[in-house]
């Protein structure tokens, strides 16, 4: 998706601070954080949101949900985390390339 910011992150055409990459997924600091930690995990793959996953995307979201505890306690995350996907317009979305909040303070 050409007019995507997401994908245009995924492509290095844009600049974040990644924290975790590999080839299906990527996850990258939140530019407007709402804590300590604000980590976005996003699919390589675009879709729109959860709304839009499809049963090809099952076991990447699948993959996408394990990677978030093992980026939580690497960000030293090891009291607890929140995670948090909007999903449309009346969900609070406001970037439409699927990601998962991941929120906390380091302990
Ligand atoms: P949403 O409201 O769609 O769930 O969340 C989108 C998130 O993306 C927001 O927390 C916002 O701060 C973040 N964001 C928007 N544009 C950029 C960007 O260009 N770079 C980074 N790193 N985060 C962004
Ligand atoms: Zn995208």
């Amino acid at each position: 998706m050409s007019d995507c910011i997401f994908c245009k992150i995924v492509e290095k055409d844009i600049p974040a601070t990644i924290v975790y990459e590999d080839d299906e997924m990527l996850c990258f600091k939140d530019i407007q954080p709402a804590a300590p930690v604000h980590l976005l995990l996003i699919p390589k793959v675009h879709f729109d949101s959860l709304a839009h996953a499809a049963p090809e995307h099952e076991a990447l979201l699948g993959r996408m949900m394990l990677k978030v505890p093992e980026i939580a306690r690497s960000a030293g995350l090891s009291n607890g985390f929140k995670t948090q996907i909007n999903t449309g317009k009346g969900g609070g979305q406001e970037v439409f390339h699927l990601h998962i909040h991941l929120l906390g303070t380091p302990v």
